[in-house]
C-alpha cells in the first residue's frame, strides 16, 4: 500500500502554503492516478493477468496504468483513438515510459483499418470497442475505464483524505482549506465528501481545468448527487482550453518551479493562477495545495512551450529562467 506522502511548506504570493507531495508517493507509481488506482494495487484479483485501459497516448493515466500493471505482474493493453506521428517517431513522456514498462499501446484507428472483418463505417469509441470486441475474448482481463473516473477511486482518495486529516490534527489545525486543480473532479469530490462525512472542518476548493465550471459540477453530481458534499469551485477570470499553451501558464509555471519544487504544465499553472486570485480574500486559515504528480508529461509539454514562447522570452533577457527551467523541470 502506498501512503503517507510528505507535507512541505512552500512560499507563494507572500503566504505560506502547505504542499502535499503526492508526486513523491512512489518512484514509479505516484500522484493523482496512483491514488485513484490504489484500489487495484491493494486488492487481490484472482485469475487476472491483464489490465486493459484507454485514453490519450500522452495521458498521465497511460503511464500510471503501465506502472500498476508492472507492480502487479500483469500485462497491460492501452487503447487510443490515434497516435500522432511525432509521438511514434520520437516517443517521450508518458507514452515512452509506458512502452518501457512493457505496455502495448494499441491504435484503434489503424487496428480497424487493418481488419477487413470490422465494419469500417462503424465509428467505435475505444470504450465501445473494448467492451464489445475485446473483453468477450479476454476472460482474464481487468478493464479500467478512462482516467479513473468511477467509484473505485474513492478507496485511494479516502486514504489521501485520512492522511490530510491526521496531519492537520498533528499540527493542531481545526480548519484547513485544501486546494487542487480538477480534471474530471473525481479526486476533489471524494476528498471533500470524506471531510464532510467525518464532520471535519477541512474543506476542498478546486478549479475546472478541463471543460468549464458547469461540466465540473455535472461530474460531481454523477459521482454524488448530494451537492452539500461537493467541493467549492473557484472560477478563473478567463476561459482556457485543456492542453492549449498560454503565456500566463508558462509564466506561472516558471514562478512556482523557481521555488525548487517541480510542477506539471497541464493543471498546476491554472491551479496557482486561481489560488493567487482567491488567497487575498481568505482569512488566516491555513491552506494546503495538493501536488498531484504528472511530471512525466513535462517531457512532452515543455518542448512545446519552449518552441512557442522560448524565443521571445530569451529575447527579453530571460534566458537564465529558461535554462533554470530546463534543468529544474525536465
Ligand atoms: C489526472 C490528473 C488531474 C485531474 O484529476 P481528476 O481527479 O480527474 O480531477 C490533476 N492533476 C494531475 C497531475 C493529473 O494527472
Amino acid at each position: 500500500m502506498l501512503a503517507n506522502s510528505p507535507v512541505e511548506s512552500f512560499s507563494f504570493a507572500g503566504r505560506e502554503i502547505f504542499l502535499k507531495r503526492d508526486d513523491l508517493l512512489h518512484p514509479g507509481f505516484s500522484g493523482n492516478k496512483a491514488r485513484k488506482f490504489a484500489y487495484f494495487l491493494d486488492q487481490e484479483f484472482a485469475g487476472v493477468t491483464k489490465l486493459i485501459g484507454h485514453g490519450s497516448a500522452q495521458a498521465n493515466s497511460l503511464y500510471s496504468l503501465s506502472a500498476l500493471a508492472k507492480l502487479k505482474g500483469w500485462q497491460c493493453d492501452f487503447y487510443v483513438d490515434h497516435i500522432a506521428s511525432h509521438v511514434l517517431t520520437l516517443p517521450t513522456g508518458n507514452y515512452a515510459a509506458a512502452i518501457a514498462n512493457g505496455t502495448r499501446v494499441i491504435d484503434l484507428s489503424s487496428l480497424i483499418a487493418a481488419n477487413p472483418f470490422v465494419q469500417r463505417e462503424l465509428k467505435w469509441t475505444c470504450h465501445e470497442y473494448i467492451v464489445q470486441q475485446v473483453l468477450p475474448a479476454e476472460p482474464n482481463a481487468l478493464f479500467i475505464p478512462e482516467g479513473g473516473r468511477c467509484q473505485y477511486a474513492e478507496y485511494g482518495v479516502n486514504q489521501l483524505a485520512a492522511e490530510i486529516e491526521t496531519w492537520a490534527m498533528q499540527q493542531g489545525m481545526t480548519d484547513l482549506k485544501v486546494f487542487l486543480p480538477a480534471g474530471t473532479g473525481t479526486t476533489a469530490l471524494f476528498l471533500n465528501q470524506y471531510f464532510v462525512r467525518q464532520q471535519s472542518d477541512i474543506r476542498v476548493l478546486t478549479c475546472a481545468v478541463v471543460g468549464g465550471d458547469a461540466y465540473l459540477r455535472q461530474q460531481f453530481s454523477m459521482l454524488n448527487p448530494n451537492s452539500a458534499e461537493h467541493p467549492q469551485i473557484l472560477n478563473a477570470d478567463k476561459k482556457y482550453h485543456f492542453g492549449k499553451l498560454y503565456p500566463e501558464f508558462y509564466a506561472m509555471w516558471l514562478r512556482i518551479c523557481a521555488s525548487g519544487v517541480q510542477f506539471e504544465l497541464l493543471y498546476d499553472p491554472l491551479g496557482f493562477i486561481v489560488l493567487e486570485k482567491y488567497l487575498p480574500q481568505w482569512d488566516a486559515s491555513p491552506v494546503m495545495y495538493i501536488h498531484q504528480g504528472g511530471l512525466l508529461g513535462n517531457e512532452t509539454m515543455l518542448p512545446r512551450y519552449l518552441r512557442k514562447f522560448g524565443q521571445s522570452s530569451s529575447a527579453h533577457g530571460e534566458k537564465h529562467l529558461l535554462s533554470d527551467a530546463k534543468t529544474l523541470c525536465v
